[in-house]
């Protein structure tokens, strides 16, 4: 199952520039994974200040 960021989002940014598949991109309000492009690797997760992507 693809990784999904919450609303705790802050839109930092670190998320999109670790994502290894670019499946991370500005959404309204926060930031938003493509399920399709997500690998489920999570390294989203692992730079998240706020711990919003999860799956
Ligand atoms: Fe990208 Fe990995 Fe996060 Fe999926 S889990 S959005 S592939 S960084
Ligand atoms: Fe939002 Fe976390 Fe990604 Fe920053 S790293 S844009 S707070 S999901």
């Amino acid at each position: 199952m693809a990784y999904v960021i919450s609303d705790d989002c802050i839109m930092c940014g670190a998320c999109a520039a670790e994502c290894p598949v670019s499946a991370i991109s500005e959404g309204d309000g926060k930031y938003v994974i493509d399920a399709d492009t997500c690998i489920e690797c999570g390294a989203c997760a692992g730079v998240c200040p706020v711990g919003a992507p999860s799956n």
